[in-house]
This record gives structure tokens, C-alpha cells and sequence, in this order.
């Protein structure tokens, strides 16, 4: 199993939900398939009781990150991945209990698409493409309308953390921008260098 600075992480950014994404997207042969599946099906059934994913095998303790990088929001865009490859209930059903957790943690601290609000609205997005179901879209825009009215000021006064790189896409405003042209035409929104 792939590990990152010796640790097998879970997430999108380092581990298991960004490597099955990747593979979802790739043409498998039967067994492979039944890999994967049997991969996320291990992940569902080893969820937080409060529907969040562990950061990685080894820290399967601390249910605090709800970031795409880490916990549910990466992994539900591989699970609305992988409802629409397998057209499997199972897999659309764990996608929406994850996105009900992004929406119930609320609004992170930061504006980016790694660990900010911009990368969670993506969750919302995702299953808005996937089912048609109008909440999500509606929930995408709550979020979006919330970085449109407010980041900027929330920034300055320190109330919110502009990111370590503030202009950068995954970390800073240059996230936040690609969501806000993305929500121009969210029917054709992709999370950026992830979603192909
Ligand atoms: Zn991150």
C-alpha cells in the first residue's frame, strides 16, 4: 500500500481516495475493478461514527479534518466517482452521507480548495452533476455566497486564515477564484487537476 512520509493516508491529496480516483478513470480488467470496489467498500465500513474518514490507517483516532485533502469531502468526490462507474447505490448513498457531513461541520476557516471552503463547495457540485437533486446545488452556492460576501473582509480582520500561499490555487484566492468561474456554469464545474 502507498505510503506518505511512512504513514498510509486515506485522503485525496496523499492516499487512498485521490489513488482510486485516479483509477476510476483508468481501464481495468475485471479483477481490478473488484479491487477497488472492495477498497472503497473498506473505507465506508470503516468510517467515524459521525459519517467522517480517518486521515490514514495509523491515525484512525481523531475525527477533526473534514478538508479535501483529509477526511470526508475528497472522499466523497471518489465516491460520486465511483457511483458513476459502477452505478452502484451503495457507493451514491456513502456519497451523500459524506457530503452531510461537510455540510454539517459548516464553513472552514480557510478560503482554498485543499483545505478551505472553495474545495468543499466542490462536494455539493459533484452530486449536483451526478443526481440533478437541486439541494446540492443550492448547498454549493451557501458556500460559494458565503466566500463571494465575506472572505475578503473576514481575511483582513484575521478572522479568517488567507492561506500559507494566499494566491495560490490549491491553498489561497486562486482557488476560490476558479469556484466562483466554476459556479458561473456549475453543469460544467470540475475540481481543478482532479476531476477529469
Ligand atoms: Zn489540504
Amino acid at each position: 500500500m502507498y505510503e506518505w512520509y511512512g504513514e498510509r493516508y486515506w485522503g485525496a491529496a496523499h492516499g487512498l481516495a485521490g489513488i482510486m480516483h485516479v483509477l476510476l478513470d483508468v481501464e481495468l480488467k475485471p479483477d481490478e475493478l473488484e479491487d477497488v470496489k472492495g477498497t472503497l467498500k473498506y473505507m465506508i465500513n470503516n468510517c467515524f461514527p459521525s459519517g467522517n474518514y480517518p486521515i490514514s490507517e495509523e491515525d484512525r483516532k481523531r475525527d477533526v479534518l473534514v478538508h479535501w485533502c483529509h477526511g470526508a469531502p475528497g472522499i466523497a468526490l471518489t465516491l460520486v466517482k465511483a457511483a458513476k462507474v459502477f452505478g452502484d447505490k451503495e457507493f451514491l448513498d456513502a456519497a451523500i452521507n459524506a457530503a452531510e457531513v461537510v455540510w454539517s461541520s459548516g464553513l472552514l476557516k480557510r478560503v482554498g480548495i485543499c483545505h478551505g471552503i472553495s474545495g468543499n463547495a466542490y462536494v455539493f457540485i459533484s452530486l449536483y452533476q451526478l443526481t440533478g437533486n437541486i439541494e446540492f446545488l443550492y448547498k454549493a452556492k451557501a458556500f460559494t455566497c458565503f466566500l463571494l460576501d465575506r472572505a475578503q473582509k473576514l481575511t483582513s480582520a484575521g478572522e479568517m486564515h488567507g492561506g500559507d500561499s494566499p494566491y495560490s490555487m490549491f491553498e489561497g484566492m486562486g482557488g476560490m477564484a476558479y469556484l466562483f468561474l466554476d459556479m458561473i456554469d456549475p453543469s460544467k464545474a470540475r475540481f481543478p487537476a482532479y476531476e477529469l
